[in-house]
């Protein structure tokens, strides 16, 4: 058993002067109980907890540290920015070099730089429907693109785990106004028939199409392929037939499960495109993209208006830069490897203790559905909300009292680093049996 005294002591602490005691909900643990660790130190694989605690990372920020923690690269980087100052408000050569690394990878031709990915969703939609002059937006169930008002309707990640069920495109959160999401299509991924049939009835309304490239929000759920088609290559098509602008979010995907990101597994070249997570090398820092015709209605070019004091930091656009250029191939093989080891194992202690479950990746992205024996595949978000959630409870605790720090959500990806080595892989593998175990007996 880890100790997390000093954890709660901070936990106290932060309740009394920050909602629920965190800056983002998931953190809190509100779906697995207990104490949430607070974060000390990282370095590579670990972190360090305030009670002294050594965890092997499964959470990696959420995705964004594909190299480990603390990276001696990307450390130095950012500490020679630092020294030269944090923020100019003046343009500078290293959001440059970031935006060149993001288009050389990339199937855009252009690219802005913001500090979120919510920041980077919200934008999109505003030039897309300035693009088209259309205001409909369609968006699928359980797939999050930050806190955006238009994309809060049927929400994933911190939606999924803490909201209650909710209707098709009524708002997942109050605060956000029925008129703002009767302007949002919602419709259940991986579903063509209904895509037909939205963009049958409203077709000429409809400004964009939004999708995470390959969901990672409410677990990992495969994009299927049909007659051949891969369910992004439909979209874009079926956007196309009705005038209307496809728009992929590669804000989880992007620069992980490929060098560019989802389109290096499908081919897909979307109108638009969110990133961030990755790129940003565990700073603020996001992008949107696209075709330079549509960006060029950006301001100050064009009068589509979009702004950030901080946007293009130089501290975090070296952070992102230095990480993308530390992404070669072989750093992709060994993600891919290190996730195979992780899924396999996962498959066999699970079996072992008698746990029904489904694993899905997407590339290197994959996350465990503690769903009931009838199913064996989760195309989309009503499947994924069968999930035994006081079994991934018991199954999360589990794992981390033997040291392994998973995300406290059934609704969300694992992620791994480079730094994830024989280790700190092995740690895994052999705390699985037993909190697979701990998990059947719920
Ligand atoms: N889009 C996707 C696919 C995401 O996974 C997230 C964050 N998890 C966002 C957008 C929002 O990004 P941010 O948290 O940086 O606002």
């Amino acid at each position: 058993m880890t100790s997390d005294a000093r954890s709660a002591e901070l936990f106290e602490r932060a309740q009394l002067v920050i909602p629920g005691g965190v800056n983002s909900p998931v953190r809190a643990f509100r779906a697995v109980g207990g104490t949430p660790r607070f974060i000390a130190a990282a370095k590579g694989a670990h972190l360090t907890d305030a009670d002294g605690n050594d965890l092997v990372d499964l959470v990696c920020s959420w995705g964004p540290m594909i190299l480990g923690h603390a990276h001696p690269e990307v450390i130095a980087a950012v500490t020679d920015a630092a020294a030269r100052g944090t923020s100019y408000g003046a343009p500078t050569r290293a959001e440059v070099e970031l935006a060149e690394a993001i288009v050389e990878r990339t199937p855009v031709e252009q690219v802005r730089l913001v500090s979120s990915g919510t920041e980077a969703t919200m934008t999109v939609l505003r030039l897309a429907r300035a693009a088209t002059g259309r205001d409909l937006v369609v968006k699928f169930a359980g797939c999050y693109h930050g806190h955006v008002d238009a994309l809060l309707a049927s929400a994933g990640s911190g939606v999924a785990t803490l909201g209650d069920a909710e209707a098709l495109a009524s708002p997942s959160s109050p605060g956000v106004p029925a008129t703002t999401t009767a302007q949002t299509i919602v419709l259940p991924y991986n579903d063509r028939t209904a895509v037909t049939a939205a963009f049958a009835e409203h077709g000429d309304q409809i400004a964009c199409l939004v999708t995470e490239a390959a969901p990672g929000n409410m677990g990992v759920i495969v994009p299927g392929t049909e007659d051949g088609e891969h369910f992004n290559a439909f979209l874009a098509r079926t956007c196309r037939e009705h005038g209307a602008l496809f728009v992929s979010d590669e804000v989880m995907t992007g620069f992980r499960v490929t060098r560019s990101g989802q389109h290096g597994l499908d081919g897909v070249v979307p109108d638009l495109v969110t990133f961030g997570k990755v790129m940003g090398g565990g700073f603020p820092a996001a992008a949107f993209g696209g075709r330079a015709e549509l960006m060029q209605l950006l301001s100050p070019v064009g009068s589509v208006y979009q702004a950030g004091t901080l946007s293009g930091n130089p501290v975090a656009s070296a952070a992102g830069s230095t990480t993308l250029r530390l992404l070669d191939d072989e750093v992709y093989r060994t993600l891919d490897a290190s996730a195979d080891v992780l899924r396999t194992a996962v498959a066999e202690s699970f079996a072992a203790a008698g746990l029904p479950h489904v694993v899905q990746s997407a590339g290197s992205m994959f996350s465990v559905f503690f769903t009931p024996d009838d199913v064996t595949e989760v195309p989309d978000y009503a499947t994924a909300q069968r999930q035994d959630t006081a079994a991934h409870a018991a199954f999360f605790h589990a794992m981390l009292d033997a040291g392994v720090y998973l995300p406290p959500s059934a609704y969300e990806a694992w992620f791994l680093s480079t730094a994830h080595d024989d280790e700190a892989l092995s740690r895994i593998v052999e705390t699985l049996p037993a909190a697979a175990r701990a998990a059947a007996a719920v």
